[in-house]
């Protein structure tokens, strides 16, 4: 990752919006098919065909050999979860779904945690408190604050309720590039963080975990487990910070 922040155009950021409404539309449509007995390959197949029809390129297919359109993580997977016939979701499973596509040159990623039929009122919280350190994050992307404000604002929400942040994976900037410059921890850093400015384009992407914020990657080279083996939840918009309000590009409408 080059450490240049590229800022977009208006053009540029409208094209993303488009990009990353596909996701959004795939986000949501995968949310309806959900439900106990489905398999994790199912939803990847669901998320590829409807971005090819929506003119879109899966974004992670192939991605330094990633096999999978979509990301699923199940339960104690945090994310990279590899879509399979093999995985079967079942009542009370919590399902992470991280999903990007590419679209007239330029990428739009958004993730969100979903429950599969009835879950327990403690992964209920953690999806609600992920969720929520989302928007509190994001609510920080103005103009003049720092990539810092955004990490702060995300950890003081998790931990606050009991939760924690991975520390290993982050979010990024986003724009011809599924990962550009800068990196957006979840965790406040003491050093300096760049400075906002409007037209840039940022990935933010709090994956919160139940009990340690501690992770393991599997054999696979890819699955992202805790090390607790205790539950993990991932939500995750595309925004552009702006001379007001942040933009969130891949806001669901449903
Ligand atoms: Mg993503
Ligand atoms: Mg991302």
């Amino acid at each position: 990752m080059s450490n240049a922040i590229i800022l977009k155009s208006p053009e540029e950021i409208k094209i993303m919006q488009e990009a990353n409404q596909i996701v959004a539309n795939t986000l949501s449509l995968l949310e309806q098919k959900i439900e106990p007995g489905c398999t994790t390959l199912f939803l990847d197949q669901i998320a590829e065909d409807n971005c090819r029809q929506a003119g879109a390129h899966p974004a992670f297919k192939g991605y330094r050999g990633f096999p999978g359109s979509l990301c699923v993580s199940v339960n104690e997977q945090v994310v990279h979860g590899i879509p399979s016939k093999k995985v079967v979701l079942r009542d009370g499973d919590i399902v992470s779904i991280d999903f990007g596509v590419r679209y007239k040159g330029y990428y739009g990623d958004s993730a969100v945690t979903i429950p599969v039929g009835k879950i327990a009122a403690k992964y209920q919280d953690l999806l609600q408190v992920t969720k929520d350190s989302l928007y509190k994050g994001i609510a920080q992307a103005r103009a003049g604050n720092r990539i810092n404000d955004i990490s702060k604002a995300v950890q003081e929400h998790v931990e606050k309720h009991g939760f924690s942040v991975v520390r290993q994976f982050v979010g990024h900037g986003i724009g011809s590039q599924l990962h550009e410059a800068p990196e957006i921890p979840n965790y406040n850093r003491t050093e300096r963080t760049p400075k906002l400015m409007p037209g840039m384009v940022l990935a933010i992407e709090p994956m919160v975990n139940l009990g340690t914020h501690l992770v393991e990657v599997l054999r696979d080279g890819w699955t992202v487990v805790t090390k607790d083996k205790k539950p993990s939840a991932h939500f995750e918009h595309s925004i552009a910070v702006t001379e007001g309000d942040p933009l969130v590009l891949s806001e669901r409408v449903s």
